[in-house]
């Protein structure tokens, strides 16, 4: 699915050496390293605060341990997402309380959202899957009459662009009031080993989960909260720094591998290929759309047929998520009516996820598409 390797290659030999640094150095924790990454993104991104800590799934645990979330309060998300998004809700004692999603861009749905609030809902978190950001706009409307906090989960999305209304733009992550993101290798901002940040523009959050990250202290063994042990080590750090001015190219060579794949399943009635909300198909200045996932839709019930032949080709591909978060046994719940799942329980049966990352070439899209037309003609 993804060639990290190859992508290595070429930064080889960058990166082995800013990782020797900090071998020579001894600073494994909290090195140099760490703060300049944490600065360089803060630029990146144009947000106030960027605390690093160990991992995506501790990022959003410590975004709402930081907003003071307390066991009972719901907290809404999409059905259609990776585990770590629910668990964390559950790990802390609050209510998940989990919503369907839009059949075109896999995102949380507005109305499903507006419908599951109740007085117990104190945060939305949207999750901007397989690299798409979100309908914020509207969340954030929704968020502000309700007032509820608004945590993104960010951890497929870094680099992507929202634009609002009025035309501005605000990088994904940092449009609600904390976002979270992770480095794992295979994310579009992947180190070499795991990592995550939080960001916020907000000063008093950012001061809070700075303390939570390092044990609750903001005076060295003085523990004026309950916190965690969670941190972003300094070869990690030196591995994002060398990457991130690379993450706008990396970003761009995946929406052109989409485009080629769009391209070249557009006359196949058998499949929905993916679109961005901005345009309605995918274009060089679809900036809302990173790519982290590049997923079809097979509409003649083939799907699980497609995945078997791939594979006998040699041809990687994944189905990303076979079985709905209100069906797994963990976050099963009575309250859950299978009528408001139409399309999440629509999508596990028809979606396949194909090789994405920043170093397919023509030869092998050609190879896999046309392994793929062939197959579904
Ligand atoms: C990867 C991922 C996470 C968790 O990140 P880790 O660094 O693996 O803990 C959380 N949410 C989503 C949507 C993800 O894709």
């Amino acid at each position: 699915m993804v060639d990290l390797q190859s992508q290595y290659q070429k930064i080889k030999e960058t990166v082995d050496k800013s990782i020797q640094e900090v071998l020579n150095s001894s600073a494994y924790i909290n090195g140099p390293y760490v703060k300049e990454f944490q600065t360089d993104l803060e630029k990146y991104l144009d947000v106030k605060h960027v605390i690093p800590c160990a991992n995506g799934t501790d990022a959003l645990q410590i975004a709402m341990m930081g907003l003071g979330l307390q066991p009972g309060d719901e907290v809404i998300t999409a059905d259609f997402t990776f585990a770590a998004t629910v668990e964390v809700i559950g790990l802390l004692n609050l209510t998940p309380v989990l919503v369907d999603v839009e059949p075109d861009s896999f995102n949380i749905d507005i109305d499903a959202l507006k419908n599951a609030i109740t007085p117990k809902t104190k945060a939305i978190v949207p999750v901007h899957l397989f690299g798409q950001v979100a309908n914020m706009e509207a969340i954030l409307e929704i968020a502000k009459e309700h007032n509820l906090f608004v945590i993104e989960d960010n951890a497929q999305a870094i680099g992507a662009n929202y634009t609002f209304k009025d035309g501005s733009k605000k990088k994904a992550g940092t449009i609600g009031d904390v976002g979270t993101t992770s480095f794992f290798p295979s994310k579009n901002l992947g180190c070499y080993g795991d990592g995550g940040a939080i960001f916020t523009n907000d000063d008093d959050l950012a001061h809070m989960i700075r303390g939570i990250v390092n044990h609750g202290m903001y005076k060295r063994y003085y523990h004026d909260v309950v916190g965690v042990n969670s941190r972003l080590d300094s070869i990690q750090a030196a591995v994002l720094k060398t990457k991130l001015p690379l993450l706008d190219e990396y970003c761009n060579a995946r929406r052109k591998a989409a485009q080629f794949y769009n391209n070249a399943f557009a006359n196949n009635t058998n499949i929905i290929a993916p679109t961005t909300s901005s345009c309605g198909q995918i274009c060089e200045t679809c900036d809302c759309h990173v790519f982290h996932q590049y997923t079809l839709q097979i509409t003649n019930g083939k799907r699980d047929e497609l995945h078997k032949h791939l594979l006998d080709n040699g041809i990687a591909n994944a189905i990303y998520y076979p079985v709905p978060l209100h069906k797994q046994k963990a976050y099963a719940d009575e309250r859950y009516n299978e009528d408001d799942f139409k399309v999440t329980n629509q999508l596990v049966e028809t979606v396949i996820s194909l090789p994405m990352h920043t170093e397919l070439d023509k030869e092998q899209l050609e190879f896999i598409t046309k392994t793929i037309n062939d197959f579904l003609s």
